[in-house]
């Protein structure tokens, strides 16, 4: 089996190339080609042939095949869909905001949280993407559409903190000088709450936000429609979001999408207060998208309304987040893994 080279670290790459009997300056090189989208060891031209030959048996490459742009016609907000080198596909953002462009990327092909309105989670997980695989989500999309990316959110499809190596590993690559150079402080990671997680993120004392999909402030309705609140519940989340924030430094926003009597009442809003003061979060509040095999809607404007005023009763901070993309079902819980039939 070739190994994975645009998975390797800058100086792991410099070891394998050190054990093969050639220079590590060659690594430099070789980083050069692949941050420009070069996925062909022959294309490299400034080594010389036997190194290329050499390179091409020891390591393999791949260039994600766009098998479909859709471009809002609402916002301009672009959904790529990318077939993988297994014929798994998964699906990549680009949204355009006044701070500049955010590329929301995938981080496994499907998803085993079985969150009860998204579409990502239906039809289970398949596997975690390599990080070679997510880099690529972030460099193709900013080739194929000029827009250079100084965004990231962890916000596709998948659960970053299930697919833990291989995200952190990712996030060294992206934020290399060398290669895309995207700094941790613009880099946004969202988990449904896997808690036994958050120490080992926390130790890493990354300067990127961490947000969590909470959805409900209390465990009956958490748990109706969030399975991963079984077995960890609402009180330890927030005990190691507490923790995350005393060790990090950095604060926790949560999303909650609103969805009509379910999650929506005065309730919910109080205890939502409560929950977000504990850990001093700031809240996204979502208007649920609409997913076809799902029976939820999005909460009325009253009832958004009404939720509103007690978070500012409350204090708390909040921000409504824009949809955008709906038109091309590339809002937050639309995103799908698919399979690309082989012929
Ligand atoms: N697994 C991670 C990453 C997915 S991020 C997580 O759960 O956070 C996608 C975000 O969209 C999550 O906050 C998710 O809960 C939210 N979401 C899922 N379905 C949605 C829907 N139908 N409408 C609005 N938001 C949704």
């Amino acid at each position: 089996m070739k190994k994975d080279l645009l998975s390797m670290l800058p100086q792991e790459l410099e070891q394998e190339l050190t054990a093969l009997g050639e220079p590590q300056y060659r690594a430099g090189q070789i980083g050069r080609w692949l941050t420009r989208g070069v996925r062909d060891f022959d294309e490299m031209s400034d080594l010389p042939k036997p190194l290329r030959d050499k390179l091409s048996e020891h390591f393999r490459l791949y260039r994600p095949k766009v098998l479909s742009k859709q471009v809002s016609a609402l916002d301009g907000t672009i959904k790529y869909l990318w077939e993988l080198a297994d014929g798994n596909a998964v699906e990549t953002v680009v949204m355009t905001y006044s701070y500049g462009n955010t590329v929301c990327i995938s981080s496994q092909v499907g998803c085993r949280q079985g969150c009860a309105f998204c579409a990502s989670t239906i039809g289970g997980l398949v596997r975690g993407l390599e990080s070679s695989e997510m880099l690529d989500e972030v460099l193709f999309s900013e080739l194929d559409s000029g827009k250079k990316i100084s965004h990231i959110v962890l916000m596709g499809i998948g659960e970053p903190l299930d697919n833990f190596d291989n995200v952190v590993r990712f996030l060294s690559l992206v934020n290399n000088p060398k290669g895309m150079n995207i700094g941790m402080r613009h880099i946004t990671i969202s988990t449904c709450g896997l808690i036994e997680r958050f120490d080992d993120l926390a130790a890493l004392d990354l300067q990127l936000t961490l947000t969590v999909s909470l959805h409900a402030p209390d465990d009956e309705t958490r748990s109706q429609i969030m399975p991963a609140n079984h077995g960890r519940g609402v009180d330890e989340l927030m005990a190691a979001c507490k923790r995350y924030y005393q060790k990090t430094g950095r604060r926790i926003s949560f999303e909650y999408a609103m969805i009509d009597g379910v999650n929506d009442t005065a309730f919910h809003a109080r205890e939502l207060v409560r929950r977000a003061r504990e850990v001093g979060a700031h809240v996204n509040l979502i208007p649920l998208n609409h997913v076809e095999e799902r029976r939820f809607k999005p909460s009325t404007q009253g009832h958004m309304k009404a939720f509103m005023k007690i978070l500012d009763e409350g204090g708390v901070n909040y921000t409504v987040r824009r949809t955008l993309g709906s038109d091309v079902d590339a809002s937050c819980g639309q995103l799908r893994r698919k399979m690309q039939k082989k012929i």
